[in-house]
């Protein structure tokens, strides 16, 4: 099995749109519409953390039980980690969220114009309704900052090049088990989406689908949830341990598999295909509705147990959790809950409690379990 596809770095990705006379959206987690900031020029650019920088700047700013993504994020920022981009879209996916954007907007005053994207906690006509509207606030402030005003046919072609890229990755999902990659490759390819142009995107996902199908990948397989797999060795060491990661419900991917829209008018439709993406707790989705789709993708996929790979402090996680994993329990699936910083190590003692979740679901019967 190999191997991850040669896939640009995030650095050499922005370069080379530079040297095209392209801006850089820096872009907050989790949910933003990508063909609204295409349409500007301008490509975005996920700060998911990083991970691994120096919290100290951020730690001062905020509370220290705010989570690592928002730390390292701010910290990242205030040590000019983001000087490569011309505008921050902080879209408000929690209160983590919400805080930095106002940290942003009314003390910390980065050189580069920062614009919050409220993201509804429903999905009725209202809600489609009000986030097309925040869509619609947004393209008259890109348009304030960059000169530009893309028409409708420019938006609505936008939106097609984003489909299509979603519409690959979705295929990519449901080939997964049969494509020469470990579960590190398909990962690091699946989060390529979080920078690399669409169409660049699409065109690393089409060499993969076109490759002869291998076996499917063999081991114990298991449903991811969470935020990020990060460290992303997480991924090796779960292969290592005779795991296989069969589907997930990551924020970072899974939750993010966009459908196409249905609307011919553009910031209804951008609207569309964020609400209509697999549930969240950060869109407000009810426990039911996330136990349904955990439920539903372990009985396609035959996952044996819910790895919930954290990063500490996330509340919207947290809420859910108790409730969540005591019905998936109920109705067979067992679960493990683990935290991490995202300036640690995959530490042994993580590396342990996965290996004694895998091992003692190994050791469940499969009819012991989907009840
Ligand atoms: S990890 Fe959780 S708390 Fe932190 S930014 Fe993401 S959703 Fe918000």
């Amino acid at each position: 099995m190999a191997s991850t596809p040669t896939i640009p770095s995030r650095t050499e990705t922005i370069r080379a749109w530079k040297e095209q006379g392209g801006a850089i959206a820096a872009v907050l987690p989790i949910h933003h519409p990508r063909a609204l900031l295409r349409a500007f020029g301008l490509l975005p650019v996920e700060v998911w953390g990083p991970p691994r920088v120096d919290p100290a700047p951020g730690a001062a700013h905020l509370q220290p039980y705010v989570c690592s993504i928002v730390g390292n994020a701010l910290s990242f920022l205030l040590r000019d980690g983001l000087e490569v981009a011309d505008v921050i879209l902080v879209p408000h996916a929690c209160d983590s969220l919400q805080g930095l954007g106002s940290l942003l907007l009314d003390f910390v005053r980065p050189r580069q114009p920062v614009f919050p994207l409220y993201i509804p906690r429903g999905r009725r006509e209202s809600d489609l309704q009000f986030l097309a509207d925040e869509c619609r606030a947004l393209y008259d402030k890109l348009a304030a900052a960059t000169g530009r005003t893309p028409s409708e046919a420019e938006l609505m072609e936008s939106i097609r090049r984003e489909e299509e890229a979603d519409g690959l990755l979705a295929e990519l999902y449901r080939r997964r088990r049969t494509l020469p990659l470990t579960d590190l490759a398909f990962y690091r390819l699946a989060r390529a989406r979080e920078y690399l142009p669409a169409e660049e995107f699409a065109a690393l996902l089409r060499a993969v689908l076109d490759t002869p199908p291998t076996d499917p990948s063999a081991g114990l397989p298991i449903l991811l949830s969470g935020i990020v797999p990060e460290p992303m060795g997480l991924l090796d060491a779960i292969t290592q341990m005779g795991g296989v990661v069969v589907a997930d419900d990551l924020a970072c991917c899974g939750r993010r598999l966009y459908p196409p829209g249905t609307s011919t008018a553009p910031f209804r439709r951008m609207a569309e295909r964020i609400l209509n993406a697999p549930p969240d707790p950060t869109r407000g989705s009810p426990i039911a509705e996330r136990l349904r789709h955990l439920m539903g993708m372990a009985r396609e996929t035959g996952a044996r147990g819910v790895v919930f790979y954290d990063v500490k402090f996330c509340e919207p996680e947290l809420f859910d959790l108790p409730l969540l994993r005591r019905r998936l329990q109920e109705a067979g699936l067992p679960s493990v809950h683990i935290e991490v910083d995202l300036n640690d190590p995959l530490s042994g003692q993580i590396l342990t409690r996965v290996e004694a979740f895998l091992e003692m679901v190994a050791h469940q019967t499969p009819e012991e379990g989907h009840r």
